[in-house]
């Protein structure tokens, strides 16, 4: 059976621990590989690497740090059906799908290609007579991210290329239940030309993330995983004085307001809530029928939720493939029968999907409830499944407090023609990440992702340049140059005169 091991110092080790988890191909429900699950000692050994790496690349001028980062991006490029495969057969997604993730992680490799430009400080001639000030941002030492199951190459890229092209060295924890691309994404790194010790890679579990978490020659920590685990990081990273930045899960709505293009709304939804089996903190996972529109939307969601394609993720003809794993199908099974229970109306159930030839296999079919009410748990809680539930809104006031007292913050979005509603829905929404006629509002890499209240513990959000302050520290010097005359001694506050 294939063994998936650590990448330290440039090499692939399996470390001291002998314990192991089990990775699963979805789409067949057979485990492929082991996974080994390092101990507290693998990850100070790895911490170690990292923080002597750090002497030597944090000084590395920026554009050779950007030369490095053109080769990744060039190695990613060749390498992009191999590492898309990689993730349509731990994680179950689509291939097309699988890529499009790839992509948009490749996207933060092109923006740290231009690290020069966005490292450069400020500076201030006179801030005083004679006296000059400027400001200049410098890497942290060894940071560590902590990553989920659901973007198993493109969440890692949030981080680590941003992280390393700013100066400093990096661990990364992936998730357990697809760890394998982490390890190819270092070993392009290092063919890219990146010295030994500046990207490492333990996977684990538990015990890792807590070894993280205590361990004083890391600087920060960056999360992205299930809102309880966020909290639990960010209050121990911090109070082990690391910088955090923790990202949570999500409940996304998509208010239909009845002025909408109901076609272009249904298509929409459809992608948002069904795409990647909805295992997206992007998901569209409540769509908000507003005023008379409700009827209409829930016949024309329910026509093209019944004719899913589900199947096999390398399968081209797949629309939607397998949950992650046996456990997380039966938890997303069992929120659809507490919805039934709770008194939701499912109009399309997708329970009892079998597909022939993959009877072992994590699949559901799509599923749509109507009629779902803000006390029931199937809307407060994040089912992270095909699962779409519809609420239905008086008017727009109505949905937009639905969506404001809602504990997630992540994204959201809306379908109108009326600009005024529009804007008004931007401005007043407390979300991290809006969309007006745009079904996943996922920022580009050059702004920044993140969402607000329950479903980001931290000031920054991730990649662009929130993310280059999230990595750096900030220096502030100021300094004059006296011509011969020496100046009596002060006691006074220095005023600029
Ligand atoms: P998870 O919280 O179970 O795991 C995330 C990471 O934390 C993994 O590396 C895991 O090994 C580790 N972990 C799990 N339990 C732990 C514990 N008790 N102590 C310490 N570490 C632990 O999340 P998941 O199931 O892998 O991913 C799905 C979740 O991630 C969803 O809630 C989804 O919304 C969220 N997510 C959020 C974003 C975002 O940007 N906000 C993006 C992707 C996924």
């Amino acid at each position: 059976m294939n063994l998936i091991q650590h990448f330290v110092n440039g090499k692939i080790i399996p470390g001291k621990s002998d314990r192991r988890g089990k990775v699963f191909n979805p789409a067949i429900g057979e485990q492929e590989s082991e996974v080994i699950l390092g101990s507290k000692s693998d990850l100070d050994n790895a911490v170690e690497v990292a923080k002597k790496a750090f002497d030597t690349w944090s000084l590395k001028p920026p554009i050779q740090r950007a030369r490095i980062m053109f080769k990744f991006k060039e190695l990613i490029e060749k390498n992009s059906d191999e590492l898309t495969k990689m993730i349509v057969s731990e994680h179950g997604k689509v291939y097309e799908d699988a890529k499009g993730s790839l992509i948009r992680g490749l996207e933060v490799v092109e923006f740290t290609c231009g690290i020069p430009q966005v490292l450069k400080g400020e500076f201030t001639e006179n801030v005083g007579t004679d006296i000059d000030s400027w400001s200049i941002r410098q890497p942290l030492g060894v940071c560590a991210g902590i990553t989920p199951f659901n973007f198993p190459a493109m969440v890692p890229m949030w981080m680590f290329p941003m992280a390393i092209a700013c100066g400093n060295t990096f661990v990364l924890k992936p998730s357990e239940k697809d760890p394998s691309i982490s390890i190819k994404l270092a070993e392009l790194f290092q063919e890219a030309g990146l010295p030994d010790g500046v990207f490492n890679v333990i996977n684990g579990d538990k015990e890792v993330v807590d070894a993280i978490l205590i361990n004083k020659d890391i600087k920060a920590v960056s999360f992205v995983g299930s809102t309880p685990i966020a909290k639990y990081i960010y209050e121990n990273a911090a109070k082990n004085e690391k910088r955090v930045q923790a990202l949570g899960g999500a409940k996304n709505h998509c208010v239909v307001m009845p002025d909408c293009d109901l076609n272009q709304a249904v298509n929409g939804l459809m992608g948002a809530a069904y795409g990647s089996a909805g295992e997206r903190c992007m998901a569209q996972s409540v769509a908000v029928a507003v005023g008379n529109i409700g009827d209409n939307l829930v016949k024309e969601l329910s026509k093209k939720v019944e004719a899913l394609k589900v199947g096999p993720g390398m399968d081209k003809k797949s629309e939607m493939g397998p949950l992650v794993t046996k456990e997380h199908l039966e938890k997303v099974k069992g929120y659809v029968d507490l919805g039934v229970k709770e008194g939701a109306k499912l109009i399309v159930d997708g329970r009892n999907l079998k597909l022939q030839g993959y009877e072992k296999g994590y699949y559901i079919g799509g599923c749509l409830f109507d009629h779902v009410k803000k006390d029931m748990r199937i809307y407060k809680e994040e089912i992270f499944g095909p699962v779409l539930s519809v609420v239905r809104a008086k008017n727009f006031e109505e949905a937009t407090q639905l969506i404001n007292d809602h504990e997630f913050g992540n994204g959201t979005s809306i379908y109108t023609r009326d600009g005024d509603v529009g804007r008004t829905f931007a401005s007043k929404i407390k979300i991290g990440m809006v969309g007006i006629n745009i079904p996943i509002p996922v920022p580009v890499a050059f702004h920044s992702f993140g969402g607000w209240k329950r479903s980001l513990f931290g000031d920054q959000h991730m990649h662009g340049i929130e993310g280059v302050r999230f990595y750096t520290k900030l220096k502030t010097i100021t300094s004059r140059w006296p011509s011969g005359i020496r100046s009596d001694p002060e006691f006074i506050m220095p005023t600029m005169k």
